[in-house]
Formats: C-alpha cells, sequence, structure tokens
C-alpha cells in the first residue's frame, strides 16, 4: 500500500482492534521481500501481484530433518540439465516443518546445487509449483491438535531454472533477506494483537474473581508494561526497514521478546484458570473454548519457529 511509517502503525493496530483475520502471511511478510530485492523483472510481474491478491499461497520449505538451526547443511540437491537460465533442475529430498504447505501453491525452496561440502556457498533459492508431479506433502500434528505443518517430499521433480531467484549457488545472500523479514513480520500486529489479547485476559480476571489478590494485579500490570515495550520494538524494526531496507539485527531483538512474552502470558492465564486450565476446546465447561489451554501449548513451538529462542540469542551477540 505504500504506506508511510505513521500509517503503517495505524493500520496494523486497527486492524488487529477489530480481530480481522490475518493474512496468510508467509509469502507476503517472507518471500515478497525477497522476490521485490533479488527477482527479475519478470518475476516480480509474474509473483507479486497474485501473492498480494492472496490468489497464490506460498509457504517456506528451507528446514529439513538434518538442517534447521544449521541451514547450511541443507541436502535437498537440484541437478541442472541445459543453460543456468533456460534449463532445468532435477530436485530430490526431504523438507520438514513447513506452515500451511498442504494448502499451498507455490513453495520457497533452499536446494543444494554445488557439492555437499559447500555449504552456504552452493545454495540455490527455487520457486517450487506445490502440485509439481514428484512433490509430495503430508500434514503433521502437532501438540495442539492441528495440523498446520507439514514435511514434503521431492522425487525428480522439475523446475524450470527460469524459477530460480538470483544466481545458482548464490541463494544464501538472499536467505538473510527472508529470515530477516519472516522475524521482523508482524512486529507491529503481534504488538497490537497482544493489546486486544491482554485486555480480554484482564477481563477474564475481573470476571474469575481474581483481581482481589494484589499478586494478580502486579503481574497484570507487568504485561501490561511488557505490550508497551513490544509496541516500541515493533517500531524500531519497521523504522529500520524504512531506513535500511532491511530490518537488520533488531528483528531477532523483536522475534525474541514476542515468543517469550507469549509463552509468560499463556502460562501465566493457565494458572489463573487453576483447574479449568485442564480443559480443552471439546471438553464440556472449557473456559471461552479452550482458547487459553490452546494458545498455552501453541506457543510452546514460539521459541523453535522461525529459528529457535538460542539462535536468535547468537544473532543478537554476533
Ligand atoms: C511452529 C513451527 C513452524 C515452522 N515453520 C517452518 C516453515 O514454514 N518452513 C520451514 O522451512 N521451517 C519451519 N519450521 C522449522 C524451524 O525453522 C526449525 O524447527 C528451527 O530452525 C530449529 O531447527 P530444528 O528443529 O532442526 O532444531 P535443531 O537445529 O536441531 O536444534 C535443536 C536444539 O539445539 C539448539 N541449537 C542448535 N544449534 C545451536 C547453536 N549454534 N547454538 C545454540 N543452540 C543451538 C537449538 O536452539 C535447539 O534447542 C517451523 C518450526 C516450528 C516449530
Amino acid at each position: 500500500m505504500d504506506l508511510s511509517f505513521a500509517q503503517q502503525v495505524i493500520y496494523q493496530e486497527e486492524y488487529a482492534r477489530a480481530q480481522v483475520p490475518g493474512p496468510l502471511a508467509t509469502g507476503l511478510g517472507i518471500a515478497g521481500p525477497t522476490v521485490i530485492k533479488y527477482g527479475t523483472p519478470e518475476q516480480k510481474e509474474r509473483w507479486l501481484r497474485p501473492m498480494l491478491r492472496g490468489d497464490k499461497v506460498w509457504a517456506q520449505a528451507f528446514s529439513e530433518p538434518e538442517a534447521g538451526s544449521d541451514l547450511p547443511a541443507l541436502r535437498t540437491t537440484a541437478r541442472r540439465e541445459g543453460g543456468t537460465d533456460d534449463g532445468e533442475y532435477v530436485v530430490n529430498g526431504q523438507k520438514v516443518w513447513n506452515t500451511h504447505a498442504d494448502i499451498s501453491d507455490l513453495l520457497f525452496t533452499l536446494v543444494r546445487t554445488g557439492s555437499q561440502e559447500s555449504r552456504q556457498r552452493g545454495i540455490s533459492y527455487l520457486i517450487i509449483d506445490s502440485r509439481a508431479p514428484g512433490v509430495t506433502i503430508r500434514p503433521l500434528r502437532d501438540l495442539t491438535g492441528g495440523a498446520d505443518f507439514t514435511e514434503i517430499f521431492f522425487d525428480d521433480v522439475r523446475v524450470p531454472a527460469a524459477d530460480r531467484i538470483g544466481a545458482e549457488n548464490e541463494g544464501w545472500r538472499l536467505v538473510r533477506t527472508s529470515l530477516g523479514h519472516e522475524r521482523a513480520a508482524g512486529a507491529m500486529n503481534q504488538a497490537a494483537r497482544y493489546r486486544r489479547v491482554l485486555d480480554e485476559l484482564i477481563a477474564l480476571a475481573h470476571e474469575r474473581g481474581a483481581t482481589a489478590d494484589p499478586l494478580v494485579r502486579d503481574r497484570l500490570a507487568q504485561f501490561d508494561v511488557l505490550v508497551r515495550i513490544m509496541r516500541y520494538t515493533g517500531m524500531r524494526t519497521i523504522s529500520d526497514i524504512i531506513a535500511r531496507g532491511e530490518p537488520g539485527p533488531a528483528s531477532s531483538t523483536a522475534r525474541l521478546y514476542t515468543a517469550t512474552f507469549e509463552q509468560e502470558l499463556h502460562e501465566f492465564a493457565i494458572d489463573l484458570l487453576g483447574d479449568d486450565g485442564l480443559l480443552r476446546g471439546s471438553d464440556p465447561g472449557a473456559v471461552q473454548k479452550g482458547r487459553w489451554v490452546w494458545g498455552f501449548l501453541r506457543t510452546r513451538a514460539s521459541t523453535i519457529g522461525t529459528g529457535t529462542a538460542e539462535i536468535q540469542r547468537n544473532t543478537i551477540a554476533e
């Protein structure tokens, strides 16, 4: 929308306040900025508008069973047949933990085009049609009972070289842009959303008579302060993007902050519910359809996905 900084802040806050379910942000938040920065004019034309309109859903296929924190260890291979720009790649390997890949149209993937020992120097960034022959996508159930992420198998999948972003073996440069934006994505939206969630938690505490306890009031006041800090951290991240075109290390600060905050908030909510904190959505008597229990289980993954808390700390330290 080409909004100014102030307008972005207002937009995100109104959006969250109105309780509008967000778009599937993987394409818009991660792949989009990468295509804008490194794509050819033809690729931008072909991919960006359908992504923005929501006509095409994008999913991220980076992680592998033996390559998570250590992403340069990835083993999915892409063997080129024909020219660098007009040939085809034949892709073989496995990806895992790919959010919403089962409902995606396109996968943005990292593949090995160099030797196995080449690490960062032998990786290319390929866009693969999720329904191409040889692609198998299976949902994986997580501890909330939902199945938001998947595992993907590539068996001799043929991908046009024209669907590679950036030069062959130079995909690692693009990864920094993708991961930085992934960590920054929704920084403002998260702050606005947690403002609303905290207000709902305060209402719940009142309803259950818990606010008579000064320790409960104290915790709620602390969370209020933390949500305000989250808002400033989000602003700092967005202003970094505006100033430098890249989120920079502030994105790891924002991500780590939000991840630990949402775990603490949900742990507190479960304590507040007492025995009712054991009831899940489908159980009779579940409080607010089990949303706090679901949130508690869901946020266990917050310090793993988008890079683990340890990796964020390493990035900040470096
Ligand atoms: C909810 C969720 C959604 C996800 N969505 C996607 C997705 O859409 N696409 C995708 O490609 N991937 C996705 N992932 C995968 C995610 O990126 C990886 O799980 C994550 O990077 C960690 O990798 P790993 O699981 O292999 O753990 P490992 O890398 O094996 O880590 C195991 C443990 O060792 C620690 N560790 C590893 N290396 C270091 C180090 N150098 N210093 C300190 N500690 C270290 C880690 O912090 C962790 O505690 C998702 C994960 C989750 C939980």
